[in-house]
């Protein structure tokens, strides 16, 4: 049988220190259970994959900071994928790396288990906002970290850039932006900082230390990127992501053709086969749930804490939640109509005509596409196009 080929990301859940505004799934005070984690992840993919070997062309280490594993861990796991799947031979394989937790001895290790494309969390080139968001890194660590990148082949890199922070202003962001240019990066990530319950910087609000974001000033922060990007060849491929002709993450494009991925590790999310679910996020309750024997069958591990069969409603909401997401791609029509079995107009009938007349939404081609006024309410459309279940 043929298999669709699939994207596996790995979550790694450890960080020095937590920044004061994640709510991501990392804990700071596990970092020795780092190498039987690694040993885990394989384990969780013996019992997802059983005896089938189904193709890969992506693989992601995300986090927390996945730079914190030590390159034969990293090696470990990446032979576990070998093992337990069909790595492609040009499989894109990107790990997230904190600047500050790199050095060439590293770089280099990991470069030769396989890593081929590097994400690098810089945020901010101002001393005072990476104080803000408690980053431990400065600027002159992420040139050296870039640096010795490039050297160990790793020219595929991405950088992240945060605005909208407290106290950033039009002409820091800019700084920042025109900074990381120079660096010539092939990919840039570009978020929007949300102020996430239960993190210090929602204490810091309301207690007054920081003033509230200012959405006004959050979209001129992001009119200035997309037009500094374009001056500079980045195609903005994506909401928050811009990369250089050829050079988009083929990962991040498997999630938003809402396409099949595997989750892997403590808190990860996964969608396969028709259905979504994720896996336990306390790193000691994966590790003791890997030891159960009995695993319910492809897509899900023996720690995957819910799941649900996806349904059509919900399959749809999703196709127009990611395919919306990729700007020149958008969404195409007839493959929409052949999937679904009926057409979008019809589905949408009076949403999809209000959002063209508010011209949030266009169609060129037998695409539909957000228009550059609906990549700024971008949310608003996407939740007119959410449906509910019958
Ligand atoms: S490095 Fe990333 S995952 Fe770790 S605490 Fe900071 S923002 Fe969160």
């Amino acid at each position: 049988m043929n298999q669709p080929s699939l994207s596996l990301y790995l979550h790694i859940p450890f960080c020095q220190h937590r920044c004061a505004y994640c709510d991501f799934n990392t804990y700071t005070s596990l970092l020795d259970l780092r190498e039987t984690y690694a040993d885990a992840l394989v384990t969780e993919m013996a019992q997802v994959a059983g005896d089938v070997r189904r193709p890969v062309h992506t693989v992601f280490f995300g986090g927390g900071t996945p730079s914190l594993m030590s390159p034969a861990a990293m090696g470990r796991i990446l032979d576990g994928v070998r093992t337990h799947f069909q790595l492609a031979a040009d499989a894109e394989i990107t790990m997230e790396a904190n600047p500050g937790t790199v050095d060439l001895d590293y770089l280099t290790a990991v470069r030769h288990t396989g890593i081929n494309r590097i994400s690098f969390g810089v945020q901010s080139v101002i001393p005072s906002e990476l104080a803000l968001l408690e980053r431990t890194h400065d600027f002159a660590t992420v040139v050296e970290a870039v640096a010795m990148a490039r050297q160990v082949g790793l020219d595929n890199f991405n950088l992240d850039l945060i605005y909208s922070v407290p106290g950033q202003t039009l002409a820091s962001w800019e700084q920042s932006v025109r900074t990381v240019l120079e660096l010539d990066p092939a990919h840039l990530s570009l978020y929007c900082l949300t102020i996430e319950p239960g993190t210090p910087m929602q204490r810091w609000l309301i207690n007054g230390r920081i003033q509230p974001p200012d959405p006004d000033l959050a979209a001129d922060q992001y009119e200035l990127a997309c037009t500094l990007l374009a001056e500079h060849g980045y195609d903005h491929y994506e909401i928050s992501n811009w990369a250089k002709p050829g050079q988009e993450c083929e990962h991040n494009l498997t999630y938003w053709r809402n396409g099949d991925y595997l989750g892997l590790g403590a808190g990860a999310h996964g969608h396969a086969a028709g259905v979504r679910y994720q896996v336990v996020k306390q790193p000691r309750v994966y590790l003791r749930r890997l030891q159960e024997a009995a695993a319910p069958g492809y897509p899900l591990s023996t720690a995957v804490a819910a799941s649900h069969p996806v349904s059509r409603a919900e399959a749809i909401s999703d196709t127009m939640m990611t395919q919306l997401r990729l700007l020149n791609e958008g969404l195409d029509l007839d493959a929409f109509a052949a999937q679904f079995g009926q057409p979008l107009r019809e589905i949408y009938n009076g949403t999809l005509e209000q959002m063209l007349a508010w011209e949030l939404v266009g169609v060129e081609n037998g695409r539909l596409r957000l228009t550059p006024k609906g990549w700024f309410l971008s949310n608003q459309v996407f939740y007119r196009f959410m449906l509910d279940d019958a």
